[in-house]
């Protein structure tokens, strides 16, 4: 184990990116097996505006395995960009993804999901086009599809990635910046890649309401992003008083556990249903006090 600090400060231990442990292998096998067998599940996440209009949702990977239960995306997304199997993954996303996107609007329901990819994705020759033969099979325009990438875009072959990148914003697909501050962030990244929103890391939101510096840097975050034209969304927001602040600091729309988690596809449906054009409102009567402890 490698022992690393956060930005806070506080020590926390990541097992080595070690990519022929026989646990790894064992889990590479099975989720290889586990996505052959449709064993995987896409959940959605909400991304509401302030006014409460829902912008669209994130497409998240779930899967539970027979014998360990629920492996985190981070520890199971890891070993298939290690090994190999990472394009597969990202097809059975899209596909998923799309196949649901057609069944919501065939029930007029026409919200735009977001599909995570990764830098091994954008570095495969063909991905742009992949991608646009895929949402002409679904007959889904590509203006509801939204492609989240990470910085780490850039560290391999930048022009390939750009390439690529070019190619999917010229078939109309919108590009989301996902993590935004955390790693390297750099200004040079974001003149040089063509996404029209950048998503505000969780790290930089969830302490935002206690912590002026975190304040800052968002509020210099949100600044610079509609000075380029993003569209700025802030990730992992999880209680009026953050919300508060992040309207206040002008973000544009926010995701977190305040207005849903992930969700079932099925519950998904409901959820929007129940939405509707009203979009989603933060509840206005207040929550019965607390017992006390
Ligand atoms: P991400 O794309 O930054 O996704 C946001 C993560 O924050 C998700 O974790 C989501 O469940 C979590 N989250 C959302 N709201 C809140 C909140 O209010 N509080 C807290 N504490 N967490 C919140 P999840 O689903 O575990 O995914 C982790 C990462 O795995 C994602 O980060 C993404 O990088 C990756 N991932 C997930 N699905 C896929 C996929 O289909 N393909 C690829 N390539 N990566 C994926
Ligand atoms: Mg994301
Ligand atoms: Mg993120
Ligand atoms: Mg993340």
């Amino acid at each position: 184990y490698q022992a690393k600090r956060d930005r806070t400060g506080v020590e926390v231990y990541e097992s080595k990116r070690d990519s022929n442990t026989p646990d790894r292998l064992g889990l590479l096998g099975d989720l290889r097996r586990a996505l052959d067998a449709g064993e995987v599940e896409l959940h959605y996440q909400p991304k509401v505006r302030f006014d409460g209009h829902v912008a669209g949702l994130e497409a998240l990977v779930r899967w539970v395995h027979p014998e360990r239960g629920r492996v985190p995306p981070d520890e199971f997304i890891a070993i298939a960009e290690s090994s190999g199997l990472m394009p597969h993954l990202t097809e059975y996303v899209l596909e998923t993804a799309l196949g649901q996107v057609a069944r919501w609007r065939a029930q007029g329901l026409e919200v735009p999901v977001a599909v995570n990819v990764s830098p091994r994705d954008v570095h495969s020759p063909g991905f742009a086009g992949a991608v646009a033969a895929r949402l002409a099979r679904h007959g889904v325009p590509a203006g509801a599809l939204q492609l989240e990438i990470t910085e780490h875009v850039l560290l391999e072959d930048p022009q390939r990635a750009a390439d690529t990148l070019a190619g999917l914003t010229g078939h109309g697909v919108k590009m989301s910046l996902d993590d935004f501050g955390t790693g390297y962030s750099s200004l040079v990244h974001l003149r040089r890649l063509p996404v029209s929103e950048l998503k505000i890391d969780r790290s930089f939101v969830a302490r935002l309401a206690v912590d002026t510096e975190d304040a800052e840097i968002v509020r210099c975050t949100v600044d610079l992003a509609h000075s380029l034209g993003l569209l700025v969304v802030a990730e992992g927001v999880e209680d009026d008083e953050t919300w508060e602040r992040l309207r206040d600091l002008g973000c544009d729309a926010v995701q977190g556990w305040l207005v849903a988690a992930a969700m079932p596809p099925q519950e998904t449906t409901a959820w929007l249903r129940a939405r509707g054009v009203h979009g989603w409102h933060r509840p206005t009567t207040a929550l019965p006090p607390s017992t006390p402890a």
